[in-house]
């Protein structure tokens, strides 16, 4: 629920020299680096603060390579251990097996970070064991090098790390590691009874969130927890020695948050988890702040285990000006929503929404990022507490200074006025649509009486981003973000509008190989949303397909009403949520949001492939020194690094903590 992806155009470059923000590329990804301004205005508390929560973050890395499936660490640890002793470092077999390395790096794992699909190495097999041969003996022997090869170069083993496809067994079908032994029914069986004797709690626990259920020789099935003392016991052990650190310099508040953090990772128990959420989410007043745990559930075809991730982070203050104006209206958009009055809430809590730099990313956030988050995700708690929304800026910077002059506007935007419109607007809507998202998308509406909230199943992500993006593109064309100063003019909704339908029916196509459906959430949102409103718009040519010189642009032709049928999408939507109409939200998603134009997909891959332009980015991070002088700390220093693959060797020697099987 709580995060959101780049939606712009603006995620790809050429390369060229003058591109001092990219590190590196390879493959469909390119990485950059990011800067961290203001970080040296901090107090000397603060930074240590930062210091120390940005060593936690980097202590999960290897939890989350386990937790994508059982065999990536032992498979990078294979990888790297060839990769440095390797002597001839050139020729085709190497290069191919450098980029697939730096794949894995990237992916957390030998599962594409945003497909699923297990990458195939462009380097043979016959090589690959020479190198085992060479370099791999019974010291640094990771596992068994027949197993290790059928992974790596079997097609159909462990194919996807997250198959959602309808009609499979989604657990058995998929790699991830959250399950093994059992079959989805099981799993719902086993969780359905949790439910049920939870029936009548006003606090719900999210049970299984913190867990590998697994069935056991005697076929009984149980939940692997993850704590102190059990599964992943040594990574988070390092996690609380550097929480207990950070707690010794935070202000008393947050330092109530951490030792509640470190009481749940001790005890492993998710009342634990919610009670420091409560905490976490009351404190909107310190500078520094940071997630820390397992928090988001995409990786679990059933939405319900969570992977393990962490963002360390402190106030924009001058960008907080933005959120502030949103957060203070928020009753009134909540009131005047497009949906169902049964269906908004009545009295809208604590919604905190700032603008924050970014000081470190992991586990799940990194390399590859969100540029916005919103947390807890447990519903009772956003209810009853409220939601703390960020939108992170200086990410958000550094993907416009690496897209500078790629030149992909004028290859897929249509109309001159429309590519004008991006270059004025595109960014502050952007960050609008994210705030809005963010700050009062996801915490909008109720369910009815007697709707517990789980019963779309696997099309709960899905609906739940389209919900948080209808409700973020039907107020941005608001004469009301005028009236209350967000915006110039309602020019910038409707770049926002032009760029969304664009992206959504075709230009995000270029990250699935062809042949391919639509698997990740935020993408099937977006796909959901732009073809919806050209089927029900067709008829007024609200939107339309151009074809020009052999191309095809899809441009917005009348705004207004495409705000309209953004509402009623909206209030559809809501109305399946608040309800649980599971059926309903099964044929929205799979009617729209799945399959693709078998042509156009190859279009845009093709002009994509012109341009040179990666779609998936994601980040190096920088280090932090303590300065100490006469045995104090007087200063912490930030270093930002350039090389990828310095930082993906540097982090698996000194940050990884995991036996390579858990
Ligand atoms: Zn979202």
């Amino acid at each position: 629920m709580g995060v959101i992806a780049l939606t712009s155009c603006s995620e790809a470059v050429k390369q060229d020299a003058e591109q001092p923000w990219i590190v590196d590329r390879f493959d469909d990804i390119k990485v950059i680096r990011y800067e961290v301004p203001g970080f040296e205005n901090l107090t000397l508390e603060e930074k240590q603060l930062v210091y120390y929560l940005a060593e936690a973050a980097k202590c999960g890395r290897d939890i989350l390579f386990d937790q994508n499936f059982k065999y990536n660490l032992a498979i990078r640890r294979t990888l790297e251990t060839i990769y440095t002793g390797s002597t001839v470092r050139e020729g085709d077999e190497f290069v191919a097996f450098e980029k697939y390395l730096k794949k894995v790096w990237f992916a957390n794992g030998i599962h594409h970070h945003y497909s699923n699909d297990k990458f195939k190495p462009e380097f043979s097999e016959a090589w690959f064991r020479e190198q085992l041969a060479k370099y791999i003996n019974d010291d640094n022997r990771q596992m068994d090098n027949d197993l290790l090869c059928k992974i790596l170069f079997d097609k159909e083993l462990y194919a996807s790390r997250l198959n959602q496809k309808e009609g499979v067994d989604v657990i058995t079908e998929s790699a991830g590691n959250y399950y093994e032994g059992v079959n989805q029914e099981e799993v719902e069986a086993f969780y359905n009874g949790m439910a049920a004797a939870d029936a009548n709690n006003p606090e719900p626990i999210s049970y299984g969130l913190n867990s590998k259920l697994v069935k056991g020789e005697d076929g009984k099935i149980y939940e692997q927890v993850w704590k102190i003392g059990g599964m992943y016991s040594p990574a988070l052990e390092k996690i609380v020695y550097w929480l207990e650190k950070a707690a010794t310099v935070a202000n008393p508040t947050q330092k109530e948050v951490i030792e509640a953090l470190i009481k749940y990772y001790k005890s492993g128990d998710l009342k634990d988890f919610d009670a420091y959420n409560v905490l976490w989410v009351k404190d909107t007043a310190s500078n520094v702040d940071f997630v820390n745990g397992f928090i988001e559930n995409y990786g679990d075809p059933l939405g319900r285990k969570s992977s393990w991730e962490s963002v360390v982070n402190f106030r924009d203050v001058e960008a907080c000006k933005r959120t502030e104006i949103m957060a203070a209206n928020a009753q009134w958009f909540e009131d005047n929503a497009p949906i169902n009055p049964a269906y908004r809430k009545e009295e809208v809590k604590g919604v905190s929404a700032k603008v924050i730099t970014v000081a470190m990313l992991g586990g799940d956030c990194f390399p590859a990022t969100a540029i916005g988050i919103n947390l807890p995700n447990a519903d009772w708690i956003r209810k009853e507490h409220g939601s703390k929304s960020v939108t992170i800026d200086n990410i958000t910077y550094a993907y416009a200074k690496a897209a500078e002059g790629n030149g992909f506007n004028e290859e897929f935007i249509l109309r001159a006025e429309d590519r004008e419109r991006a270059k004025l607007y595109g960014k502050l809507g952007d960050d609008l649509h994210t705030d809005l998202h963010e700050c009062l998308g996801h915490g909008s509406g109720q369910l009815a009486p007697g709707t517990k909230g789980d019963e779309l199943r696997t099309y709960s992500s899905t609906l739940e981003e389209a919900r948080a993006d209808l409700f973020a593109l039907y107020y941005l064309g608001d004469e009301k973000l005028v009236e209350i100063g967000l915006i110039p003019s309602l020019d910038v909704a409707w770049s926002q509008y032009s760029d969304y339908i664009m992206n959504g029916y075709m230009t995000q196509l270029s990250r699935i190989e062809l042949g391919k459906d639509v698997e990740e959430s935020h993408m099937r949102n977006r796909k959901l949303i732009a073809e919806w409103c050209y089927e029900k718009g067709k008829k007024d040519n609200v939107i339309e397909w151009v074809k020009q010189d052999g191309k095809s642009y899809i441009v917005v032709n009348d705004f207004d009403a495409l705000r309209k049928l953004f509402g009623e999408l909206l209030k559809e939507v809501q109305r399946i949520k608040s309800t649980g109409d599971y059926e309903a939200g099964r044929k929205l998603v799979e009617d729209y949001a799945v399959k693709i134009d078998y042509d156009l997909h190859k279009e845009v891959l093709e002009r994509y492939a012109k341009l040179n332009l990666e779609p998936y980015s994601g980040f190096v991070n920088p280090d932090y020194e303590l300065v100490e002088k006469d045995g104090e700390i007087v200063d912490v220093k930030i270093v930002y690094k350039s090389d990828f693959t310095e930082q993906m060797l540097h982090y698996s020697t000194e940050w990884s903590f995991l036996p390579s099987i858990n």
